[in-house]
């Protein structure tokens, strides 16, 4: 059938060769495409009681014509004129500039409706709009869209304005009518009328609200069918581990696992023997224990004869990982390997060699587990630390490296629900909601720079009764070099100061790896008093003996880093405290600052930074998974989200849908998505 929508807009009347390039521009060639360009935001015109109205805000009133106007010529073209109005009780003055030819059209005790930015303080209206005559009823809103080059939003208006004509009622619905009349939506003409030219401001929002619900559905349905997929067509191993044998590894194990730590065990051992492959995102707050999560997890691939990996974002916590699953493990008789950026040819050789034959158990690297010449001999499961860091496509490479290994994905950041249910919507989700008893909470202070000498001294305290400490170092935009420079001067400073009485040492990534690993063993083992670093320790670095740091100009970090830095301390028994030395300039800055000395709970301190930086930024610059929404804002629209997500599941597992006629649009965007034969979306 041929439909409207699909003809080309030089159909519109008034589109010429040149309208049509700017419209090219904009990526709108079909009708279709123009009502599908919304407007980023809608000019109000709504009638508003001065009195009501704040300092600088847009207002619209209608008034009455008070005076003559006069006008001031303020040299080539310019002008300024001024007349006064009677607005309900308020006379006030309203500006034109550049608009003198406005003077002999205003007559004395003429009503007018008038535009303009309200300056309080001076009771006058910088006037950008004039209309002669009372407001018409349906003049609240004028879309405003975000165009190129010389194509005027009153041009576009109007074309768009003739291509909702046009269209009409020419359209089909993509909701089933079940869905429509369940949230009383409106139908797709009347939403996409609401979208450009609303009626009123309920109908602007009823018409938001269709296509929020509509995008995030069509979202969980590909997230939901890819679910689906990934459970029917991934033939995974099914792991048949020795139960009695991690029973008795786990009674090894110098503390109890808290509840969260067994369920998720239990999550984590159910997937392993299945025989899907597993999927799974393991979220936990810094220091809930998740390593010790991980060091089960991949016993248990090792007695069903198995090798696992463990992928760690640096090196310095690659072998921290090394050393703790030894600690653990080897009495179990557990063949486990490190193979960082600094192993030796030769050394590195006999490893890869152990390993394709299978005599290494599991193995625990950086990205360096990735490249070509590491051949497992059987690899059933991987787990990477700090999983945000890694891109896809990492995650994609390690995973094709043996026959579809299970895969669990570690991390402390908490990932507020509705981005996990977005960006990661197609994984199983474990969390540890629970820290192991006994752990004090990390008191936290905010200080001014000026204040750095009590700092030192509480420091000082710390560290005379045998404790250790950490002194952040601030992160310089982009240049790891400056931060280096940073750390250098920092430590300088503090080891002058300690000189004879505390050990400062320095740590950073153009250490020498050799450097590095002489580094964080003196530390780990109390050698090193305090330890100046840049952000390289941020990720899981755990030395329970460590109950201070100080973090310089701690607001140039996101929050969920800041929590990051600061679980490096509370790791052990002794009451903890973070210093965060910072002279925010911005609201956010000091927004941030505060909300830091006012929780330790991650999750929390994750949605407060969602609602700051927006979920563009949440995970970092780099990969985020996350789709581009045209309506849909995953701050806002969280509860949307959520029912999407449940009709979506609903759909997906039901017959109807995948037969059923009202349920046609939603399948042919399902297909075009890919998502059917299992491809991410993002
Ligand atoms: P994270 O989840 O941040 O990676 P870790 O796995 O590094 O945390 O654990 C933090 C510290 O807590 C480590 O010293 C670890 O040995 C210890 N730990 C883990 N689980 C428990 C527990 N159930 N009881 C006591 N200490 C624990
Ligand atoms: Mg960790």
């Amino acid at each position: 059938m041929n439909h409207v929508i699909d003809e080309s807009v030089l159909n519109l009347k008034g589109i010429g060769k040149e309208t049509a390039e700017h419209l090219a521009e904009l990526g709108i060639y079909t009708i279709k495409d123009l009502i599908w360009t919304f407007p980023y935001r809608h000019e109000d015109f709504r009638l508003k009681d001065l009195a009501e109205t704040p300092h600088n805000e847009r207002v619209t009133i209608e008034a009455r014509v008070e005076s003559e106007p006069t006008v001031q010529f303020l040299g080539r073209n310019k002008s300024r004129l001024q007349v006064k109005v009677l607005a309900g009780r308020h006379l006030v003055k309203v500006v034109f500039f550049n608009q003198n030819y406005l003077r002999t059209k205003l007559t004395l005790g003429e009503i007018v409706t008038i535009s303009g930015k309200w300056d309080r303080g001076r009771q006058v209206i910088n006037g950008t709009t004039i209309k002669f005559g009372p407001k018409l009823d349906n003049a609240d809103f004028e879309p405003v869209y975000s165009l190129k080059g010389n194509l005027q939003q009153n041009k576009f208006r109007k074309i768009m304005r003739q291509a909702l004509d046009l269209v009409g009622e020419d359209l089909y619905e993509p909701l089933p009518f079940e869905l429509l009349e369940q949230y009383k939506l409106l139908s797709i003409v009347d939403a996409l009328e609401g979208v450009h030219f609303p009626k009123d401001a309920n109908h602007a929002k009823q018409a938001r609200r269709r296509f929020v619900y509509e995008e995030l559905l069509d979202f969980q349905l590909r997230i939901q069918a890819l679910r689906k997929a990934h459970r029917e067509n991934e033939k995974g191993i099914s792991i048949q581990y020795d139960l009695q044998r991690i029973r008795q590894f786990i009674s090894t194990i110098p503390f109890d696992l808290t509840n969260a730590q067994k369920r998720v065990v239990n999550e984590i051992c159910k997937d392993l023997k299945e025989p899907t492959r597993m999927n799974r995102l393991l979220q936990g707050d810094v220091g809930s224990g998740k390593t010790i999560v991980a060091a089960i997890s991949l016993y248990a691939a090792v007695t069903a004869g198995f090798q696992g990996a463990l992928m760690a974002p640096t090196e310095i916590l690659a072998e921290q990982h090394a050393h703790s699953l030894n600690s653990w493990l080897e009495p179990m008789g557990v063949n486990i390997a490190l193979l960082s950026g600094s192993t030796k040819t030769k050394e590195r050789k006999l490893l890869l060699d152990q390993l394709h034959k299978g005599e290494i158990d599991i193995l625990i690297g950086t990205h360096a587990l990735i490249q070509p010449e590491v051949v497992f001999h059987n690899l059933g499961l991987v787990i990477t630390d700090e999983q945000h860091r890694f891109g896809v496509e990492q995650r994609r490479v390690l995973r094709d490296k043996g026959v579809n290994p299970d895969v669990l994905f570690m991390t402390a950041t908490p990932i507020p629900r509705t981005l996990a249910i977005t960006a990661f919507g197609e994984m199983d989700v474990s969390i540890i909601d629970e820290l192991p008893a006994g752990r004090k909470q990390i008191e936290t202070h905010w200080l001014k720079k000026d204040q750095l000498n009590a700092v030192i001294a509480k420091m000082e305290q710390e560290l005379r009764q045998g404790r250790q400490a950490y002194v952040i170092c601030p992160l310089i935009e982009e240049s790891e070099k400056l931060d280096v420079q940073n750390a250098v001067e920092v430590y300088e400073q503090l080891d002058l100061i300690y000189k004879g009485k505390y050990k400062v040492d320095l740590m950073h990534g153009r250490l020498h790896p050799d450097d590095k690993d002489r580094v964080m063993r003196e530390f780990t083992e109390g050698k090193i008093d305090v330890l100046v670093s840049t952000t390289v320790v941020e990720v899981g670095v755990n030395v329970p003996n460590a109950s201070f740091m100080m973090i310089y100009d701690a607001d140039r970090f996101g929050l969920a880093q800041l929590h990051q830095l600061r679980g490096r301390v509370g790791r052990g028994e002794f009451q903890s405290y973070c210093v965060l030395l910072a002279d925010p300039k911005t609201d956010d800055g000091k927004e941030r600052m505060m909300s830091m000395t006012e929780t330790n709970d991650g999750f929390k301190l994750a949605e407060k930074d969602l609602e700051l930086r927006g979920p563009g930024d949440f995970f970092g610059k780099k990969q985020s998974g996350l789709p581009d929404f045209k309506m849909a804002d995953l701050v806002h629209d969280y509860r949307t989200l959520e029912v999407a997500r449940q009709d979506a599941v609903k759909l997906i597992n039901d017959d109807e849908f995948w037969k059923h006629e009202d349920y046609k649009y939603l399948r042919e965007k399902l297909e075009e998505s890919g998502a059917l034969n299992g491809d991410r979306i993002d």
